[in-house]
């Protein structure tokens, strides 16, 4: 009953603050939809704020009338579907004005209406909440709410969901306390457990998650969340005692033993990998809500987490930086040090820039997005890279890092997402400096431009566009130029604090050509990925491109990258299910990431709902069970597994940054379609860069495959000519023009210095060979579900295979054959046990032992693999008795004794 007398307290709070908006609900029933308070999903579209509800764009229009269309993007952003498990609901709208509403919920994906609502006759003044009426959904589609435009005299501010169940406030009472009470038996055996020093980590895990999410599932209840608390009493009614099953078999066998706890606090990074000691550590850790470190601290500890991300409100964002937040964090921080996590501060800067208001002289009116040739970032309405934008810059940061040298940390991340392309007067002069220095005279630059300009001087920022050699030197010179910026401020802060590690937090997916953000936001991911000794990234990529994402990271420089920390980490994409997650965790630690804080934001507890996608996971037990779970369990194997991510790639994909600069998507589009048939080769594949290339550093490379790269620098060209020379074999993917950089054709065979074979034809090279494909980008391209720009494709359908996240096409298969056939010619090292959608990768020890990763992508069939009899599986720790069975998304680590 107390939960209840809580709930009319709010109520009661909200009635007083929006006595004018509550019209029709009668509030004090439970039953009642109250749209502040109730409800498993709302759109708050604009008007009239509703407290906790997704507010998107449309949020921010002034006129009234119906914002559903223009709330397009951000419905499709937010994946209405992919918030409502299946389930009959019953479908709310608070409107005003006069007119008749129609509401529709249409397939995202082809536009098919699914189910229309019958008209609602408003005609009101005042906002008044509507049933629209009952809709069911068996999540078999992504949906997406649109009217007719019939409406433009109605103002619909807000629309919720709620589902329709026998769930009560009362059932949900009888469900908690019924698996508190299995929890409380779970716990009496995980002490005991503990008391004989047995391994019990996962266990406690599973205590830990079904405590606090029992009471979200309460919470939701009571607020109308039916169906989703309903999921989560039914998860936790198998998970609590499936642990105590485990728990007691531990107990039974008196094995395994825990093992010693590393020093989090003291950690030091070996080649591409933390250590303690001669430990290695993979870190985790969970940001909650940003201004609320102590909870996020609590969790951290809670789930069994190594790391800590003192992810407090943004210094740089606040005028009071150095008062109330700095001391904020400077609390949080120490607090996580005397808990013994690896602490990380983050001062994002990201939006807003308060510190320069000062300077107005710093002032950047940049474009509207879409409008100029090169659009610039989200970032800035500021120019950074001026001496006075500089100097308020360290002025700012001297004070925010004043005692952060003392305090303990272990990292800090002083730049989150960046992105610039400032064309500011002092910019563009920077920029004619750079064309002087390429071209030297401006004879040579009119050439190249096709202009008559008389001086550099006369270079303005209404003659750039995006074509040719114009294009190419902008972006050049912007990539070369954010770099310095962030280099700057990188040495700043090394040198305000001596030893500190420092970060910044690329989105490393936006290389994939989907929006396109890293060509315009100066966003050379080769360069930045090594200016510090982590390379932190925004990845919230899964499956396929997940390992592609690193593979390509890790290949920057020799041999293996840097350290990766993925400091905003969505695991569960993308559905949070718990095999996902595991899935997502095993992919990028075999793919060499070291750790990854999951970027939580509010889960707005007072409220039906919460901002963002990736908060599901405060709604979803199993994916925290999994987290904790994983992460616990790539932690112990962790010494087997850190040998497999350091065997060196015989096979490698040419990334082409000249061709990414000037063609935009066509060669990360065939690389994207290559990558998949190399990953399930059963050969480790990583890529090499144009300057890797013209360094000479080959490695062990065998092969390397060029996916359309039709703009190439000279030494780059000259590199993979000299590596064909030598014995490699060059595969093409579609056909290369390598033009210059700057789009120059390179007409005769001599320039191209006769790296040039048709599809389907084959010749020697030197002691090499060149071999031609065709093209896979043919047909109908894969796009995101309504286009989102943010996101990649999750899944992808090759006949019958639905695996998990990828590529540009689904045509990838038709590399699959020829792929095979050349890495057998050339003896590169396989795996067995591959097959499509199966990752098969090896380690062999010097004493003849093995381990094999298995990862099975596919998203609904399991695979069988023979292992050699007496080998064992490291995670389940069991005997493999000559084969191992991958469940759909199944993962295995197989030991192979000599
Ligand atoms: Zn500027």
């Amino acid at each position: 009953m107390r939960s209840r007398i809580m709930i009319k307290e709010k109520l009661l709070l909200s009635i007083i603050l929006l006595s004018s908006l509550i019209v029709s609900a009668g509030q004090s029933d439970w039953n009642h939809a109250n749209p502040d308070t109730w409800g498993e999903k709302g759109f708050d579209l604009t008007g009239a704020k509703v407290a906790g509800a997704f507010r998107g764009s449309a949020s921010n229009k002034l006129k009234d009338g119906s914002y559903i269309k223009a709330g397009m993007n951000w419905q499709n952003r937010q994946r209405m579907g992919k918030k409502l498990y299946p389930g009959r609901y019953k479908m709310f709208a608070r409107m005003k004005g006069k007119g008749i509403f129609r509401l529709r919920i249409e397939n995202v994906k082809n536009k098919k209406v699914r189910h229309t609502f019958p008209d609602c006759n408003v005609d009101t003044d005042k906002l008044t909440l509507f049933e629209l009426g009952e809709f069911g959904y068996k999540r078999d589609y992504s949906m997406l709410l649109t009217d007719d435009k019939s409406t433009p005299g109605l103002w619909v501010d807000y629309i919720y969901v709620r589902g329709i169940s026998d769930m009560t406030p009362e059932k949900a009472t009888q469900r908690a306390d019924a698996i508190r009470s299995k929890a409380a038996n779970l716990k009496v055996l995980l002490d005991e457990a503990q008391g004989k020093g047995l391994a019990v980590g996962e266990q406690n895990a599973v205590y830990a998650v079904a405590m606090r999410y029992v009471q979200y599932g309460q919470d939701d209840v009571a607020r109308g969340g039916l169906i989703r608390g309903t999921k989560v009493f039914d998860y936790l009614d198998k998970s609590v005692p499936n642990a105590i099953a485990e728990v007691r078999d531990i107990i039974a066998k008196g094995w395994p033993k825990a093992g010693r706890k590393p020093d989090y606090t003291n950690l030091s990074i070996k080649r591409s990998h933390l250590y303690n000691g001669e430990v290695p550590v993979y870190l985790t850790s969970i940001a909650w809500a940003p201004s609320d470190i102590i909870t996020s601290l609590e969790l951290n500890w809670r789930y069994h987490f190594n790391g800590f991300f003192a992810q407090a409100k943004d210094p740089l964002h606040s005028d009071e930086y150095n008062t109330k937040y700095h001391e904020g964090i400077l609390n949080g921080v120490g607090k996580g040090v005397t808990a013994g996590l690896a602490t990380t501060q983050c001062m994002h800067t990201h939006h807003k820039f308060p510190y320069l208001k000062k300077y107005p002289e710093t002032r950047y009116i940049k474009p509207v997005q879409g409008t100029g040739p090169h659009n610039p970032c989200f970032e800035t309405n500021y120019c950074h890279d001026t001496p006075i934008s500089k100097e308020a810059y360290e002025q700012t940061v001297k004070k925010v890092l004043r005692k952060f040298d003392k305090a303990g940390l272990w990292s800090f991340e002083f730049f989150n997402e960046p992105g610039y392309a400032c064309q500011c007067e002092y910019t563009m002069d920077k920029f004619r400096y750079y064309l002087n220095r390429e071209y030297i005279t401006i004879d040579k630059l009119n050439e190249s431009w096709g202009k008559n300009y008389k001086d550099f001087n006369e270079v303005k920022k209404t003659d750039l566009s995006r074509q040719g050699a114009n294009n190419y030197d902008w972006l050049d010179f912007n990539q070369e130029r954010f770099y310095e910026m962030v280099s700057w401020r990188k040495n700043l802060i090394n040198r305000l604090c001596p030893g500190l590690l420092t970060h910044v937090k690329i989105i490393s997916r936006r290389m994939f050509p989907l929006g396109n953000h890293d060509i315009t936001w100066g966003l050379d991911h080769e360069v930045l990925a090594q200016l510090n000794p982590i390379t932190a990234h925004d990845g919230a990529t899964s499956g396929v491109s997940r390992a592609m994402n690193y593979d390509l990271y890790r290949s920057f420089s020799f041999p293996f990258g840097r350290l990766i920390l993925d400091t905003e980490a969505h695991p569960g994409k993308p559905d949070g299910t718990y095999d996902q997650t595991h899935f997502n965790m095993w992919t990028g630690a075999i793919h060499g990431e070291s750790g990854m804080s999951i970027f939580l934001w509010r889960r707005k507890e007072t409220a039906n709902i919460h901002w963002y996608e990736q908060d599901d996971i405060a709604t979803k037990p199993w994916e925290m069970e999994a987290v904790s779970r994983t992460h616990q369990q790539i932690n112990r194997l962790l010494s087997d597994v850190i040998p497999l991510t350091e065997v060196e790639p015989e096979v490698r994909i040419l990334y082409s940054r000249t061709s990414r600069l000037m063609d935009i998507d066509t060669h990360m589009k065939e690389a994207m379609e290559v990558y998949p048939s190399l990953l399930f080769s059963g050969a480790h594949v990583g890529f090499i860069t144009e300057r890797r290339l013209a360094g000479r550093q080959f490695g062990n490379c065998k092969v390397i495959v060029v996916p359309q790269v039709n703009y190439f620098p000279k030494d780059a060209l000259q590199g993979l000519a000299e590596f064909a020379k030598a014995g490699g074999i060059v595969v093409f993917a579609g056909p290369s023009e390598f033009k210059t950089k700057r789009g120059l054709e390179r007409t005769t065979l001599k320039e191209i210095l006769r790296l040039k074979v048709s599809p389907g034809q084959k010749r020697p090279y030197g002691k090499g060979k060149l071999i031609g494909l065709k093209s896979a980008l043919v047909g109908k391209r894969q796009t995101v579900d309504g286009g989102a720009p943010m996101d990649l494709p999750v899944e992808m359908e090759t006949g019958k295979d639905k695996l998990m996240s990828l590529a540009a096409t689904d045509n990838w298969v038709m590399y699959e054959k020829a792929i095979s056939k050349i890495l057998d010619d050339v003896r590169i090292d396989r795996c067995p046990g591959y097959s499509r959608g199966v990752e098969a990768r090896r380690y062999v020890d010097k004493d003849g032992s093995e381990l094999r990763a298995y990862l099975n992508y596919s998203m609904d069939k399991p695979v069988t693999i023979e292992v050699p009899k007496g080998s064992v599986e490291l995670i389940t720790r069991k005997n493999c008795n000559g084969e191992i069975t991958l469940k759909p998304l199944g993962v295995a680590l197989v030991k192979i004794a000599k």
